[in-house]
């Protein structure tokens, strides 16, 4: 008996899904679909400069939290203080205006560093596994700077800026966003380009 062999072509709306979230085996495709709308939709908030609601966890999972504000710029610091903190290369910071913090499950900690330029910083973290979430100015709780690689969808967002390129790792290259050899004489820049990349 001849059997004839018919090909399957996946469709296009299907690609897109699959290669803007590498689904998990169990993950169907309505389940990929409503995943796929909602971050369209935050990524469309995002656009506006409205206030988000992010979620996130610490990396052992007993510290679950859901943030609010309004996103101001990300960018990556490849200062030594940095890549201490991170245990790596550099670190990311997504600033948050006008944050509200609200502890889903689990207990921070806080330990306060005192800046080489004056004032202290609010540094917290998982008291079970010391992941690093939040650090904030003391005296500043209108400004808040997330550890953005804790939140739950991390992968759309990309940094607008290089920081403290004098210490950087020297395999690192770099072929987008604005650089700085040490801290910025402002951050407006940084702002705009966020704001453009997301508008
Ligand atoms: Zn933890
Ligand atoms: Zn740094």
């Amino acid at each position: 008996m001849k059997t004839t062999r018919r090909r399957t072509s996946p469709s296009r709306y299907h690609l897109i899904l699959t290669s803007f979230a590498p689904a998990t085996p169990r993950r169907s495709l309505h389940e990929n679909m409503v995943r796929f709308k909602s971050l369209i939709r935050r990524y469309v908030s995002m656009q506006r400069g409205a206030s988000q609601c992010f979620e996130g966890q610490c990396q052992c999972g007993d510290v679950r939290y859901r943030l609010s504000g309004v996103p101001l710029t990300l960018f990556a610091c490849h200062c030594t203080e940095c890549q201490r903190q991170s245990s790596s290369a550099f670190g990311m910071a997504l600033w948050i205006a006008d944050p509200e913090v609200q502890t889903l499950t689990g207990e921070l900690k806080k330990w306060i560093r005192h800046l080489p330029s004056g004032g202290d910083m609010e540094c917290s973290f998982c008291a079970t596994c010391g992941t690093r979430l939040f650090h904030q100015i003391v005296g500043q709780p209108d400004r808040l700077s997330l550890k953005p690689g804790t939140l739950c969808e991390a992968s759309l967002l990309r940094p607008v800026a290089h920081i403290w390129t004098d210490s950087m790792h020297p395999w690192i290259g770099l072929n987008d966003g604005i650089q700085y050899p040490r801290n910025p004489p402002s951050f407006e820049a940084c702002y705009s380009l966020w704001a453009e990349a997301t508008g």
